[in-house]
């Protein structure tokens, strides 16, 4: 029995990753020095915006197509359903589905629970869950409120399940819990593993998991050429085959700080190996994910060559993108493995990468296998990144990076971020459907929509011209980004 199932909670990222939100410095310093998981996840002695957990949770477990998800806190924490409820239109069309919708319910806990206790507010909830949706299986999100009060989730849901008749997942996300709101993914993987993943009735050798968010359906189109087909997991699915993942040959994902804490637990729990390579994209990162797919699914003979006629078929055009971004300065800000890859695909696309910003950094992976420490593979096949820092999010601390730096251009996996790209005249590409730049194709359509993000310079620098930033002169003065960071002490 795979350890990490029978508790009820999972390791928080800061003590299982040792994971970090403050550093600057160079990529290979950090990576050095997260080899020896010498840095400590210090705090900043000022911060302008945070996140939590509970949003990381919800991108899991909102648009699980027959799912419930009561979110056991205040109202305000509850605040993204109806972003939800609109990006469930767009994304399902996206992946050719049809158009399904987010099934939230909130426990509205008020001051006076917070005396008394919120256990019949929740189970109310349930009930109008099952009332209302009829759903296969409800999560239960907790909430800082929860967790401070000691609402017992876990009995709670238990006794729920035995009353409903159905799954009932309590997701132990409350925001104050961790520093690193990835975490709440790895909060909701926990549940879905401990409640929701059966063992394998029978094996699918041709069938792939693959961990994502939402997003238009490329993988399949990849893997088909060597014969195989895509499990995507687990928004826009349903809890039968979130129940099934276990019958699949291996499991990839689409990022490294997304999913390899699941990948891990159905490694070591039913034997499902995890693809240990980093996520397809760049030319030379796809051709080693699909060798690594083909050694689980027996498509060894045929790889090599499928590999060898997609850089045939992409050469004239690749040939084409590069001539018209050489040159040219990127910045990328992402989470913690997507910078990596973007970071890869930037330099295969011959532009020259200036620096890096990433959201966290985990010091180790999950498993504690060096073959899935992208910033390592990054390093080993671009070189030094001279510029390399982790923030989580804070604009005023990214404006003066990027302003000190001068890119030409700035790729960003947030959207909020492409405004500070836009208020300081620098074209921003966003990376919100990552699933579009995987494999060969999507390599290609990120050059072109680089360079057509390149021809807006122009428009962007008449906008920055009349902008005010809302900082001080002191701070716009200031020569260190880093002045409020407090480091990697505690
Ligand atoms: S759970 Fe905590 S950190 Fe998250 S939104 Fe609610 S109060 Fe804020």
């Amino acid at each position: 029995m795979n350890t990490m199932l029978n508790l009820t909670e999972f390791e928080i990222r800061e003590r299982r990753l040792r994971s970090v939100i403050s550093y600057h410095g160079t990529a290979s310093d950090l990576n050095e020095k997260s080899k020896k998981t010498a840095l400590k996840c210090g705090s900043r002695t000022y911060q302008q915006c945070s996140d939590c957990s509970q949003g990381c949770a919800e991108t899991v477990t909102y648009l699980i197509k027959d799912a419930a998800v009561i979110v056991h806190s205040p109202i305000g924490c509850c605040s993204n359903p109806s972003l939800t409820e609109l990006q469930g239109e767009v994304v399902t069309r996206q992946r050719g589905l049809k158009p399904q919708r987010a099934q939230i319910i909130c426990s509205n806990i008020r001051e006076k629970d917070t005396i008394y206790g919120a256990s019949e507010k929740l189970k109310k909830a349930a009930y109008a869950a099952k009332e209302r949706f009829n759903p296969s299986a409800i999560f239960v999100h907790s909430s800082c409120a929860a967790g401070i009060i000691g609402e017992d989730l876990e009995a709670q849901t238990d006794q729920l399940e035995k009353e409903l008749k159905i799954p009932v997942i309590p997701v132990f996300c409350e925001g104050f819990k961790s520093r690193i709101w990835s975490t709440g993914f790895d909060a909701a993987f926990h549940g879905i593993l401990r409640k929701l993943v059966k063992p394998p009735e029978e094996k699918q050798a041709d069938l792939v998991n693959v961990f994502n968010f939402v997003g238009n359906d490329t993988f399949s189109g990849l893997l088909k050429k060597l014969g195989l087909r895509v499990n995507y997991l687990v928004p826009l699915t349903d809890i039968r085959t979130i129940s099934k993942m276990s019958e699949a040959a291996c499991t990839a994902h689409i990022c490294e700080t997304l999913a390899t804490y699941i990948a891990n637990g159905l490694e070591k729990q039913y034997g499902v190996p995890e693809v240990k390579t980093p996520a397809p994209f760049g030319i030379k990162w796809t051709d080693q994910w699909l060798r690594e797919v083909a050694k689980y699914t027996g498509k060894e003979e045929i790889v090599e060559q499928v590999i060898q006629s997609e850089h045939e078929r992409i050469q004239p055009e690749l040939e084409q993108i590069r001539e018209r971004l050489k040159g040219i300065r990127v910045y990328i800000f992402a989470g913690d493995s997507y910078a990596h890859s973007l970071a890869n695909m930037a330099t295969d696309l011959g532009l020259e990468l200036v620096g890096l910003t990433t959201l966290h950094h985990d010091q180790k992976t999950d498993g504690n296998t060096e073959e899935l420490n992208t910033l390592n593979h990054l390093i080993k096949d671009k070189g030094e990144i001279e510029n390399y820092s982790v923030c989580n999010k804070q604009p005023f601390q990214v404006i003066k990076i990027v302003k000190k730096l001068q890119p030409d251009l700035l790729i960003v996996r947030h959207m909020n971020m492409t405004i500070l790209g836009t208020k300081l005249g620098i074209p921003s590409v966003l990376e919100g459907d990552v699933n579009v730049s995987a494999g060969y194709d999507g390599f290609i359509k990120l050059g072109k929509r680089l360079h057509e993000a390149l021809l807006r310079k122009k428009v962007l620098k008449t906008i920055a011209d009349h902008v005010e930033l809302p900082y001080t002169d002191w701070w716009l003065q200031e020569e260190d980004p880093f002045y409020f960071d407090g480091g990697n002490k505690l």
